[in-house]
C-alpha cells in the first residue's frame, strides 16, 4: 500500500500537465476553507495550470458555486466548475429536448436547467401525469415524501430514473448528512428500476472534464493525454479509482473523508484491486509536487 511520502508523489505526478479536482474535502470541507486550498489554486492560476472542478455536488448551481469558492476565499470562475448538477441539465438538454423533466432540486440548482420543460409539483400531481424522466438531486426542501412520491408514480409510469448522483451522505457544519443518492436508491428499490448515474463515478463524465481541458490544449496549439492529467479527490472510489479506469493519474487527499485505512480497504476489493497512484496530505501538497 501507498504511503504519504513526497518522493512518491512527486514521481506519480510526473509529466501532469491537467487537474480535475474535486470539491468537497479537497478545496472546501463543511463550509470551510481546507487548509493551504487558497494558496494552492492561486498557484495553479499563476502557473496558467488547466484544471476543472469536477463536484458531485447537486444542490446549488456554477454560479452559486462559485460564489461560494470566493466567500472562502477562492476566485473559481463558474465556467470552471463540472457539476453532477451541471451534466445532468446538459444531458437532459440533449436526450429529452422538448420533453416534460421532473426535476427534484433546490430553486437555486433549477437555474442550470434553463430553457427546458420542468413539471411543476402540482403538474406532477395531476391525473395522468407523464414525465420522460425524473431527476434527483440533493435538496432539503424538495426531497419530501409528497415529491419522492410523485417521482415514484411517473417512474411506474414510464419515466426514466436520473440520479444526478449516488453519494448516500456527505459532511455539513452539522456533521454526516443523507445525500440524495439515498433517495435515488429507494426509488430504484420501490419502483423496481436501475437509475442512470451522471455524476462520478460514471466513465461519461470524467470524459466531458477531460475533453473541456483537451480543448483548451488545442486551443493553446498544445496537446493533452489523459495520462497526463490527473484527478485529485477525497473518495478512494469515486474520484480516485474510477479516474483511474477513465485512464487519469489517480491522487487521494486526506483532508476529507478517506483516510489511509480507506486505501487499504479498497486494495484487493476494487476493481482489479487498484491502489491509488499517490496519496497526498492535501491539495496543497499535490500542488507542490508538480513538475
Ligand atoms: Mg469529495
Amino acid at each position: 500500500m501507498r504511503t504519504v511520502d513526497a518522493a512518491l508523489l512527486r514521481d506519480a505526478l510526473r509529466g501532469v500537465r491537467g487537474l480535475l479536482l474535486d470539491l468537497d474535502g479537497v478545496i472546501v470541507s463543511a463550509g470551510k476553507a481546507v487548509p493551504g486550498s487558497v494558496e494552492a489554486m492561486n498557484e495553479l492560476e499563476r502557473r496558467g495550470t488547466a484544471y476543472r472542478i469536477v463536484t458531485n455536488t447537486s444542490l446549488i448551481s456554477r454560479r452559486s458555486l462559485s460564489e461560494l469558492a470566493a466567500s472562502l476565499g477562492n476566485r473559481i470562475p463558474p465556467e470552471r466548475f463540472q457539476s453532477a448538477l451541471s451534466a445532468s441539465a446538459d444531458y437532459a438538454a440533449r436526450a429529452y429536448a422538448g420533453q416534460p423533466l421532473y426535476v427534484l432540486s433546490s430553486a437555486d440548482a433549477k437555474r442550470e436547467f434553463d430553457g427546458q420543460w420542468l413539471l411543476t409539483h402540482d403538474e406532477a400531481a395531476a391525473p395522468g401525469a407523464r414525465a420522460a424522466a425524473v431527476i434527483v438531486g440533493d435538496s432539503p426542501d424538495e426531497l419530501t415524501n409528497r415529491n419522492l412520491n410523485l417521482a415514484f408514480r411517473l417512474v411506474r409510469g414510464g419515466a426514466r430514473l436520473i440520479g444526478m448522483h449516488r453519494n448516500p451522505w456527505w459532511l455539513t457544519a452539522d456533521g454526516p448528512t443523507l445525500d440524495s443518492g439515498a433517495y435515488v436508491t429507494g426509488l430504484e428499490y420501490a419502483a423496481g428500476v436501475r437509475a442512470q448515474i451522471i455524476g462520478k463515478p460514471a466513465p461519461a463524465f470524467f470524459s466531458i472534464a477531460v475533453d473541456a481541458l483537451r480543448r483548451e490544449a488545442t486551443a493553446r496549439g498544445d496537446r493533452l493525454r489523459r495520462s497526463e492529467i490527473a484527478m485529485v479527490g477525497d473518495d478512494v472510489r469515486t474520484d480516485v479509482l474510477a479516474g483511474q479506469r477513465a485512464g487519469l493519474c489517480g491522487v487521494l487527499v486526506l483532508t476529507g473523508k478517506h483516510g489511509l485505512d480507506a486505501v487499504a480497504a479498497s486494495h484487493g476489493h476494487g476493481r482489479g484491486g487498484r491502489e491509488p497512484h499517490a496519496v497526498a496530505p492535501s491539495l496543497a501538497d499535490v500542488v507542490a509536487a508538480l513538475d
